[in-house]
């Protein structure tokens, strides 16, 4: 089983895949009963100035089939917002921390400012950076606290350093994702096989590992109608 951990993609085209599906605040939809896939809902540091209401985000974190809070998080390319994005981040983590799911995170020039508020905050729920871009030094960082990574377009767009960073963290830590690229997912597990020199089966089963672990395996697959597992 593949895990495509973040994507904004609802399409289902391979029922060997699982995939979180991005809901913004923004997205008045909401699918119901048996829609075989998983959702992440939460407030995108891009829409730090809009209005929403935290209530009926909460409502919507309580749905079943929505497993993770996100993306939210910080984005130094949009200073403007910096401290509004500090503000709902906090609230994300709250809920994160309350409602018992993990939260998948937006981080742009912000990794040790995410460092410095996980310590703050002294949050328990499981952390992925999505979209990792940055140094093996800051990759290590990050592990060193316990967050976890999920690589995408980094693979493609800067295969050298791709290749450090992958080989420098524990496969314990790793998720893949397609988030806006439109790629399949098969597609960036091979890349990421072909970038560390290893087998895509052992990539598979590794990164599915990492899903059950984090993301309550066992109670997901009461909920067979999801995958028809
Ligand atoms: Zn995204």
């Amino acid at each position: 089983m593949f895990v495509d951990v973040h994507t904004h993609d609802i399409n289902i085209d391979n029922h060997e895949v699982i995939k979180i599906v991005n809901l913004g605040f923004t997205v008045n939809t909401f699918w119901d009963g048996d829609f075989p896939v998983l959702f992440s809902a939460g407030i995108h540091p891009w829409d730090a100035n809009q209005n929403f209401d935290l209530n009926d985000f909460r409502e919507i974190l309580r749905k079943e089939n929505v497993v993770a809070v996100g993306e939210s998080g910080l984005d130094k390319s949009h200073k403007e917002t910096f401290g509004k994005q500090h503000e709902i981040f906090l609230k994300m983590i709250d809920f994160s921390e309350k409602i018992h799911k993990p939260l998948i995170i937006h981080a742009v020039r912000t990794y040790s400012d995410i460092i410095s508020i996980k310590k703050e905050t002294k949050a328990k729920m499981p952390w992925i950076i999505h979209g990792f871009q940055g140094s093996p030094e800051s990759a290590q960082q990050l592990i060193r606290h316990d967050l976890f990574l999920s690589f995408g377009e980094f693979l493609y767009r800067n295969e050298n350093q791709a290749v450090k960073v992958l080989r420098s963290i524990p496969v314990e830590k790793l998720f893949l994702e397609t988030d806006v690229s439109g790629r399949n997912i098969v597609d960036v597990y091979e890349k990421a096989a072909a970038l560390m020199n290893c087998d895509i089966d052992f990539l598979e089963e590794k990164i599915f590992d990492n899903f059950k672990q984090i993301f309550g395996y066992g109670k997901l697959e009461e909920q067979d109608t999801y995958f028809g597992w």
